[in-house]
């Protein structure tokens, strides 16, 4: 199977003009580099932890179409798979293209996850208490 090279780079000047996509950004899980998904990707699972389940939320959100959420949710490629295993860590936000509404608190919020909900879950009830 030898590929011509003047064949591929004919292939690599066509392919700009075809697929006019916006270029995709990359999300690297911070604790593990070798996990990486599509930036939206990653947006809509965090939408996923914090109890989105509306996939036209979701989809709008990240502005993404309903089929590749329902992949996403799916999580029938590995690195989706695993990055649903570990989940996406605390303290990571994800800047979302639609504002929605957070299931919890009802907030409307551009970042996922929710940082209302974030920050309750964060500080022990005794520390929400003025030290004056
Ligand atoms: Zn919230």
């Amino acid at each position: 199977m030898a590929s011509h090279p003047s064949e591929r780079s004919a292939a690599l000047r066509r392919e700009p003009a075809l697929k006019k996509k916006i270029p995709g950004r990359i999300w690297r899980h911070p604790s593990k580099p070798s996990l990486k998904v599509p930036y939206s990707t990653a947006a809509a699972m965090a939408l996923m932890q914090m109890g989105v389940r509306d996939y036209t939320t979701i989809a709008g959100a990240v502005a993404l179409s309903v089929d590749q959420i329902r992949r996403i949710d799916m999580a029938e490629e590995r690195p989706i798979r695993q990055l649903g295993l570990v989940g996406i860590p605390h303290g990571v936000y994800f800047k979302l293209h639609e504002t929605i509404r957070c299931p919890k608190c009802n907030a409307l919020v551009k970042i996922a996850p929710c940082v209302a909900c974030d920050s309750v879950a964060d500080v022990p009830l005794a520390e929400c208490h003025d030290a004056g």
